[in-house]
């Protein structure tokens, strides 16, 4: 109904759609899906402005440049972020590149201001010409709904979170099934899906759930009462993938969900021109392609992806006894402890000939899961890398680290049954969970939960050759099939991609 009315408001204004999209900042993962769903719109026709800050612009702009087909719909606007004001490290325009947990709550004082620019931006005449249809605004960007409510456009929010996910979130919020358990680690259901067993802890839940985060409970109450009021929620995912999650979710929130994904499928890996890659991706393409036929395992946790010293050498002595070659992406690797450095060094290597190689930069991870000599993906089950080995059609094993990871752990192991759980139970501290450990103790003395024998149990069964395996394998091919149908004329992202242009205007 307030779509409704931002329609009717609109009367005499432009009926050209023209959405507006604007990543939060939280960090890289964020700003390339919708990034990737800008150059979908643009690909379907509808012009597209992306809003970023200075440091962010150029990570916009190349994904941008290597969809050429749709980079002359797209305008790229950078507008500064306060760091100064909100007293925050100069630069410290991502939240994952902040170091200390005190600057979390500045960092949303920051983007407060952000958004007020935005804000004036987007209403002046002068600076956006061509009036905005719609206002796509990632997860905490709450300064959206009162822009997109002035213009009298839709507001769509992009959480980068998977509809699966975002239904049992929605299921705790009405529900609250956390509010009876004994202890942070009681399992309980979440039924959100009918006829699926969902059992999750309170201590693995996202952190709307925790009990303190270094955000402060005021960004949360508002990040909800923002999800609560937007008109529509899109979504990087295709319809086939959720089992009806997307529609169940609408039903019960009241808005619009579309699936418009997986976006990695709107750039070809192998469309990079060879001059714009990295020596780390040069590298590990070359070592790919001296390996056998889906032989090889592919280890990442993702764009931030640390992990506690003790339990970083638990995992790499699991990956260099395996019989499997590794591609193993580790981040922070300077800020490790001298003994594992000279663990790595010893035991892992960067040369075409190593069993174990370890990428320290950024690795092209799409470019990787599309290799025929990745067999299976160590995944900490972060929305984008699950899609993207749906799409790549590449089995996973489990270990999520926090936020929503371990609701997409029980959707790839449990619904659709293209995982084995290496059975992580505790949450890996991150900069948003770092002041509520209770012991207070510093990460470097935190034990590992997963010993050498658990990883490669699990790594056995992901690469097991019998029934169990072929059975996964098979299940992660239809998908990858069904992810590729998804995005072609007719199919359901497709469609969905339509009618949030027409939705606009
Ligand atoms: N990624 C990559 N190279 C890296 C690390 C990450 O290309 O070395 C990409 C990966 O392909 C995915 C994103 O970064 O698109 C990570 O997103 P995800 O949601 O999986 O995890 P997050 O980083 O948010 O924890």
């Amino acid at each position: 109904p307030r779509e409704e009315e931002g329609r009717k408001s609109m009367a005499g204004s432009s009926t050209q759609p023209h959405l507006v999209l604007v990543p939060w900042l939280g960090g890289i993962s964020h700003i390339t899906p919708l990034t990737d769903i800008g150059c979908l719109l643009a690909a379907h026709g509808a012009p597209v402005t992306i809003i970023t800050t200075p440091a962010n612009a150029p990570i916009v702009q190349s994904r941008i440049d290597s969809t050429a087909a749709a980079g002359t719909m797209i305008t790229v606007t950078a507008i500064p972020f306060p760091t100064a004001v909100a007293s925050l490290p100069e630069g410290a325009e991502r939240l994952d590149l902040l170091h200390d947990p005190v600057d979390v709550p500045r960092f949303f004082v920051a983007n407060k201001r952000f958004g007020e620019a935005v804000a004036r931006h987007c209403r002046d005449p002068d600076a956006m010409p061509r009036r905005p249809s719609c206002v796509v605004a990632g997860m905490c960007h709450t300064w959206a709904l009162p822009l997109a409510r002035d213009l009298g456009v839709p507001c769509y929010i992009f959480h980068g979170f998977g509809a699966f996910a975002l239904l049992c979130i929605e299921h705790l919020y009405k529900h609250r099934p956390h509010d009876a358990v004994a202890s942070p680690d009681e399992l309980f259901d979440v039924l959100a899906l009918p006829g699926l067993e969902c059992r999750v802890s309170l201590r693995q839940l996202p952190p709307h759930f925790l009990p303190s985060t270094t955000m402060g409970s005021g960004p949360l109450r508002e990040i909800r009462e923002f999800d609560v009021a937007v008109d529509g929620v899109a979504v990087n995912s295709f319809e086939e993938l959720e089992h009806g999650s997307a529609s169940l979710l609408a039903a019960a929130a009241g808005k619009k969900v579309l699936c418009v994904g997986p976006v990695s499928l709107s750039r070809s890996p192998n469309l990079d021109p060879e001059a714009a890659m990295t020596d780390d991706a040069r590298r590990c393409v070359a070592w790919l392609d001296g390996r056998e036929p889906k032989s090889v395992v592919y280890v990442s946790f993702g764009s931030f992806g640390g992990m506690p010293p003790a339990q970083l050498l638990q995992l790499g002595k699991a990956l260099v006894s395996c019989p499997w070659p590794v591609l193993w992406v580790i981040k922070g690797a300077d800020s490790l402890p001298d003994h594992v450095k000279t663990w790595l060094h010893d035991n892992t290597g960067d040369a075409d000939s190593s069993k174990c190689l370890v990428v320290r930069g950024w690795a092209p991870q799409v470019a990787i899961l599309d290799h025929p000599s990745v067999g299976g993906f160590l995944t900490h089950c972060g929305w984008g890398s699950t899609l993207e080995a749906v799409a790549a059609g590449v089995p996973m094993a489990t270990w999520p680290l926090f936020a929503e990871q371990f609701l997409n752990e029980r959707l790839i192991v449990d619904v659709l049954g293209v995982g084995v759980s290496v059975g992580v139970t505790k949450p890996t501290e991150n900069i948003l969970t770092a002041s509520t450990r209770a012991d207070g103790g510093k990460a470097e003395e935190v034990e590992a939960e997963v010993g050498v024998e658990q990883v490669v149990k699990a790594l056995e069964r992901l690469m097991d050759q019998g029934a169990e395996g072929e059975e996964r394998r098979r299940k992660a091919q239809a998908l990858k099939e069904k992810a590729r149908g998804a995005l072609e004329k007719g199919g359901s992202s497709y469609e969905n991609l339509e009618k949030l242009i027409r939705s606009s205007f």
